[in-house]
């Protein structure tokens, strides 16, 4: 039965990340009727691993990689620009201790791979090994949270430096923060860029279309296919990569929850400013309390970026009023931490945007065969730069019927777990998220 697809994204064209990259032309939509062995829906991180997978492994198979929007408009290019190394895993136990092992290996393997297409393909993201600061505002919050993941880098063999009060103040450049740890491994970029880089330098057998919703389903049958308002086309073989839009696609939707996150950057600091922050050039700080906390960088071209707000949005859409009031919270969080390198005015924000992405119960992703001939991987929880460019590999073998042991550390925790239906769905995660939000409320 033909299925349409009524809840799509909406670019608001708010991203700044891209607004602060040279113009790209999207490439054409979709026209007419037209007939590929492979269809992929998402042209973010997870996607366009996916066909660039498919495009090595079956070089004369003809592939479409199909996006309502354009490339880097997506969550894809709204990140917050970390792509992280070391898991955060739920205790120190022998388990945990292994789970995160299997981790570190995809994540490394993953980085990697990303790392050798930017070189491969020049892609100019300013991707750079700058490490992150996981920094805790309280002294409760440092002992609940940092000394139980140092004690999980000392069972990794991770190295890591921690640091408090004047010395963490120094690198930074704010006295906001309690303690950190530093871990060197994550990298940072423009993330608008990156995803660009890697949709453009896709091999000739990926046809892309940008601007091409896709309005209409038929998954099985004798002719499966895909619509959109222009086109159709029919497939072998389909894979949603959609993230929190796979609800719409009738996939996934007791398995994820989706939430909405907001982001500002600065304009660029000026030097006098500059002069009254640290000593570290640039920085990327990720926070111990990851529900109420918030993540914040200094970029290279010396702009501050703060990605606060973390709620349930099970309409994927939000509203002026919300965004207003995250909007100001955070120029209020901002000046919190940097108000001595002046009066807010001048640590205005320039750029202000929102994205959704998907999480599950158990922080694992929802992943694998959903029809005879469709596929999908969805479920981020908010690390898919590293972890969905590993979801959209592994899912393009594991619909060639390629087994790997990449795959079995990626689902070394299995999938995501079973979420009961609406209503009783948004009583459990509402109050899930109050009471973390109260017991975090110092560490915003
Ligand atoms: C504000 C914010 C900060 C974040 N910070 C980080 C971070 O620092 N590091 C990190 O690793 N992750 C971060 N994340 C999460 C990260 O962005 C996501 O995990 C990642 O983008 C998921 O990639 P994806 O390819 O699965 O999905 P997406 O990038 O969401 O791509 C899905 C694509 O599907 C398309 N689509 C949906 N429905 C249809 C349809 N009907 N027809 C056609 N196309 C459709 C969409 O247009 C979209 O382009 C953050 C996310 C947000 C929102």
């Amino acid at each position: 039965m033909p299925r349409l697809i009524t809840r799509l994204p909406a670019d608001d064209r708010t991203n700044g990340w891209s607004a602060l990259l040279p113009k790209r032309t999207p490439r054409p939509p979709l026209e007419g009727e037209h007939s590929f062995d492979w269809v992929i829906v998402g042209m973010g991180y997870a996607g366009i691993a996916a066909a660039r997978r498919l495009a090595e492994l079956r070089p004369h198979d003809s592939i479409a990689l199909v996006d309502s929007g354009e490339v880097g408009e997506n969550a894809s290019g709204r990140n917050s620009g970390f792509a992280i190394d070391l898991p955060h895993v739920p205790s120190t136990s022998a388990a945990s201790v292994e789970q995160g092992r299997r981790a570190i290996r995809v994540n490394r393997f993953v980085m990697a791979e990303l790392e050798k297409q930017i070189v491969a393909h020049g892609i100019d993201c300013g991707w750079a090994r700058r490490g992150r600061y996981h920094a805790a505002v309280t002294a409760k919050v440092a002992a609940s949270a940092l000394d139980s993941y140092a004690a999980n880098l000392d069972a990794w063999g991770e190295p890591y430096e921690a640091l408090a009060g004047d010395a963490l103040a120094a690198r930074l450049g704010t006295p906001y923060y309690h303690s950190a740890i530093y871990t060197p491994g994550t990298c940072l970029m423009n993330p608008a860029a990156l995803v660009r880089g890697l949709a453009d330098s896709l091999p000739a057998s990926v046809s892309r279309f940008e601007h091409s919703a896709v309005i209409e389903i038929e998954p099985g049958g004798a002719a499966p296919y895909v619509r959109t308002a222009r086109g159709r086309i029919r497939f072998g073989k389909l894979i949603l990569a959609v993230n929190p839009f796979a609800q719409s696609f009738g996939v996934f939707e007791n398995r994820q929850i989706p939430m909405l996150l907001f982001a500002s950057l600065t304009r660029p600091l000026t030097s006098a400013q500059l002069a009254k922050l640290g000593t570290d050039p640039s920085w990327g700080i990720t926070p111990a309390h990851g529900v109420a906390g918030s993540t914040l960088r200094l970029t290279p071209d010396h702009r501050l970026l703060i990605r606060q707000g973390f709620e349930y949005s099970p309409s994927l859409s939000t509203n002026e009023a919300r965004r207003s009031a995250a909007r100001a919270q955070h120029a209020q969080l901002l000046a919190g931490r940097f108000g001595h390198l002046g009066h807010l005015g001048e640590l205005e924000i320039e750029h202000f945007w929102m994205g959704w992405l998907g999480i599950s119960h158990n922080h694992a992703p929802a992943f694998g065969q959903v029809s005879e001939h469709v596929y999908a991987a969805a479920c981020c929880n908010g690390s898919g730069i590293v972890r969905h460019t590993a979801a959209g590999r592994l899912i393009a073998e594991h619909a060639l019927g390629e087994h790997s042991e990449l795959a079995d550390d990626f689902l070394i925790q299995g999938t995501a777990s079973y979420i009961p239906p609406r209503p009783l769905r948004d009583l459990g995660v509402l109050w899930t998220i109050r009471r973390e939000q109260a017991s975090g409320k110092a560490e915003v």
